[in-house]
């Protein structure tokens, strides 16, 4: 039986840290929230205090900082802003770090986690995509496990273990295809946020349910693992399987393919990266063959989803223009849901910011955060 480990949730007012408070809820001897911290939604937070007790909290929010102080008349920390986020990370008594925060906002504290050799459950797909080169030297260089939490990766290392790395000569990342699947790109244009937020197969964050739409997820999750796992892009396939219970495969040098499946839920990878190496009993629906009947498979069209070729294109650029595409598709995404720009924009304004960026190669993290800082204010000026 393993000690108690005390875990930071990044983000715990957000879907994936609403989901790893119930795994976490499910194993009170193994697991305690320490910390738990929100971008401004204290009200969620402060139900999560009363439910978890945790020992302190960060709001990021300034002024919904001090509200919450008011409230709970220190009977819990109340910490704020970026600093807060980095201060608790690097506490002593943390061990186990779920970085779920949104966007490029996952890569600062993420990294001082890192340099205080916490375990990592990465669910922030954004820090590996825009600072890959520089977060795997880290996980290198302080020795710390870092755990994928999105579902394809956290099967591609469900896959490996026991394997061989080198022995991988292909990841098939799949994808469900999101809303707008069948839809045909003429209509691209006229599609309102809500016909785009709804997601077939996934209950989400707005921000991954759009990128869902666009394809822009799934190649960012190409990116994602190219850093995870150490493939090139020409070796990591795209393949759309609309019923979404093939988490993701993997090809080995004798040609065998093995696969991870489940039901849809991300309590399974959130939970797998708390307790591996060891797997543990979840309840929960299980998957029902006879009742699926068929698993389908097929190529993504890449003329209508402009979006996963571009994160290719960014992905053998290398250097910065990760990073650029990133924070292009944060705004433009921002700005569809604002309703200030169309479905099909998304893509056009990426291409745009790649195109006109000079690319620096082996970027510190100074100069990733240059270029996330000025394709924000460039995409700003095109819109
Ligand atoms: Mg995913």
């Amino acid at each position: 039986m393993s000690t108690q480990k005390n875990i930071v949730i990044l983000g715990s007012t957000g879907s994936i840290g609403m989901n790893s408070l119930e795994v976490i809820g499910g194993f009170p001897d193994r697991f305690r929230a320490m910390y738990l911290t929100t971008n401004k939604n204290i009200d969620l937070l402060q139900e999560q205090v009363d439910r978890f007790r945790p020992k302190g909290v960060v709001v990021l929010d300034e002024g919904k900082a001090c509200e919450l102080r008011k409230r709970v008349d220190g009977s819990v920390e109340v910490l704020s802003g970026e600093a807060g986020l980095e201060e608790v990370v690097t506490r002593e008594e943390v061990d186990v770090v779920i970085s779920s925060l949104v966007g490029f906002a996952g890569l600062k504290p993420t990294v001082a986690a890192i340099q205080h050799r916490k375990r990592i459950a990465l669910a922030n797909k954004e820090t590996l995509v825009v600072a890959g080169s520089l977060i795997t030297s880290l996980v290198r260089e302080y020795g710390v496990d870092l755990l994928p939490v999105d579902s394809e990766h956290s099967a591609i290392f469900q896959c490996l273990v026991g394997e061989d790395r080198s022995r991988v000569t292909k990841l098939i990342l799949t994808a469900s295809g999101g809303p707008f699947l069948n839809v045909p790109a003429g209509e691209f244009a006229a599609l309102t946020v809500e016909e785009a937020l709804n997601h077939p197969k996934w209950k989400m964050g707005n921000k991954i349910t759009i990128d869902s739409a666009t394809l822009m997820n799934k190649g960012l999750e190409v990116i994602e693992a190219h850093w995870l796992f150490g493939l090139p892009g020409d070796r990591i396939q795209v393949v759309i399987h609309p019923q979404s219970v093939i988490h993701s495969m993997v090809e080995f040098v004798d040609g065998s393919v093995k696969a991870q499946l489940g039901l849809p839920d991300m309590k399974l990878p959130i939970q797998y990266a708390l307790s591996y190496p060891e797997r543990w009993p979840m309840n929960g629906a299980r998957v029902d063959f006879p009742a699926l009947r068929s698993m389908t498979f097929f190529e993504p069209d890449r003329d209508k989803f402009r979006c996963l070729g571009l994160a290719y294109d960014a992905l053998s650029l290398g250097g910065t223009a990760p990073a650029v595409l990133n924070a292009a598709n944060e705004v433009a995404v921002n700005s569809f849901l604002a309703r200030k720009i169309s479905f099909d924009k998304i893509p056009t304004v990426i291409e745009r910011a790649l195109t006109l960026h000079k690319t620096r190669s082996n970027p510190d993290i100074q100069e990733i955060i240059e270029a996330d800082h000025q394709t924000r204010e460039f995409v700003g000026t095109l819109l």
